[in-house]
């Protein structure tokens, strides 16, 4: 039989309510055999995660102040799951556990593991599945790098010989030296990840509070269409699009394995949801699968007769950079000019030396700072083979009245990059968007 690993985020069990969604949805699927659950997040908008809560208390431990109080309001959290639900099961010892272990300084990590760990208790009693500490088969290095050898000579084993199904806390594991450390923020998505690696799993579903990515950003495009598929590859370009859908490190242990992600809305578990899939996928819906923007960019303008065949041109310009620790996002380039794409952020308070330095390394005839820029990223594995889509790309953004000020196109044939005034970033997005999603 097929392997599911299914991860609930925070919101999907943030109450009894969530809960009961989603014991409908694993029993819907035999196949969903490894759960892997966040702590309960937000119930409503000014609502607190309970891993912020679990911070607070431990800032409070540290700084030898009292913190029953924060600590009480985290086991009503709990407590009121568990009476909600109506089971028989009593927190009260790991609750005392906690607490002592607050005392003896056990660290911020092991302070916000706790809320995965406690959701996971109370889920796996919950749905009458095996409960598995993640502390036990997740594991970082010396470095606090996430351990994949050592964590697969142990979790596979143990997921391989269980015969019946199991619920794991997600967001953390354990230092050589036996201690607690998380991943960053919004890391159970990573554990799901690995879990669904180490399972051999056919499937990582990522159940969340979105039905999957939308092609253009619904702040921007109201009544964007979700994107049905998506290739691991694709969803790297959009990288900023897929902020807080999925956390960004989640893609690489299953992408290597090949194992797609399905992200889906508890809340409306019929709707499909998005796949990500490996870069064999077949044709997308669309010429182009998704529209991602970025407002806040610089370019530095470089212009020089003859740069083209001045050697060591691009690296000059580069070190400069380099000497202010400063990084770049894109490099488009003519004959005889060079323009480089900076965030506005990073390049703020540095502008006056990196000017003096490529000044001084390379001598152009021109250099000027434009601000106030937008990046616009169309991303598409059917752009490489459609014919005329720069084309309609381009009619768009001109019938809009939008002036492109750079263009960038990778290669691959994956993407078209173009950069507009930020004034007339909505317009163009919405210009894109109507040219190719009917
Ligand atoms: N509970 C953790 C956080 O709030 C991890 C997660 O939910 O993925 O970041």
């Amino acid at each position: 039989m097929a392997i599911k690993v299914a991860k609930f985020g925070g919101s999907s069990l943030a109450d009894a309510n969530q809960f009961k969604k989603v014991k409908n949805i694993i029993e819907a699927d035999d196949e969903r055999r490894f759960i892997v659950a966040s702590a309960p997040g937000k119930r409503s908008a000014d609502d607190i995660k309970v891993t912020d809560m679990l911070y607070d208390c431990y800032e409070k431990a540290i700084e030898d102040e009292d913190f029953d109080e924060n600590f009480a309001k985290v086991k009503e959290r709990y407590n009121g799951i568990i009476n909600d639900l109506g089971i028989d099961l009593s927190l009260d010892e790991d609750f005392e556990k906690i607490k002592s272990s607050f005392f003896a300084m056990a660290g911020r990590d092991y302070a916000a593991s706790r809320g995965e760990y406690l959701n996971s208790k109370i889920l796996a009693k919950y749905l009458g599945f095996d409960f598995i500490d993640a502390a036990k088969y997740i594991f970082f290095n010396d470095r606090g790098e996430f351990d994949w050898e050592k964590t697969k000579s142990k979790l596979r084993p143990k997921l391989e010989n269980m015969e019946g199904k199991a619920v794991i806390p997600g967001f953390y594991g354990s230092m050589p030296n036996g201690t607690i450390k998380t991943f960053s923020r919004g890391g159970s998505d990573i554990t799901g990840s690995i879990v669904a690696r180490a399972c051999h799993a056919d499937l990582y579903e990522n159940w969340t509070d979105v039905s999957g990515f939308m092609i253009a950003d619904p702040r921007v495009i109201k009544d964007s269409k979700p994107i049905k598929t998506i290739t691991y590859t694709e969803l790297r370009e959009l990288a900023y699009m897929g902020a807080g859908v999925l956390h960004e490190d989640a893609i690489f242990p299953v992408r290597s394995a090949g194992i797609p992600i399905n992200i889906r809305n508890t809340n409306i578990p019929d709707d499909p949801g998005t796949m990500i899939v490996s870069d064999t996928a077949e044709k997308s819906e669309y010429i182009i699968t998704g529209i991602a923007g970025k407002r806040g960019m610089s370019v530095i303008n470089i212009e020089k007769d003859k740069m083209n065949s001045e050697v060591g041109f691009g690296r000059n310009v580069l070190r400069a950079l380099e000497k202010s620790e400063v990084s770049f996002e894109h490099m488009p380039s003519g004959v005889d000019t060079m323009s480089v794409v900076i965030q506005s952020d990073n390049l703020k308070g540095h502008e006056n030396e990196i000017m003096d330095e490529i000044k001084s390394r390379v001598h152009p005839d021109q250099l000027y700072i434009e601000n106030d820029l937008a990046l616009i990223t169309v991303v598409g594995r059917g752009m490489k083979s459609a014919r005329g889509t720069a084309g309609i790309l381009f009619k768009a953004l001109a019938d809009a009245r939008v002036n492109v000020k750079m263009i960038d196109q990778g290669s691959s044939e994956l993407n078209i990059i173009v950069g507009v005034a930020e004034e007339d970033f909505d317009i163009a997005m919405k210009a894109i968007y109507d040219a190719f999603i009917k």
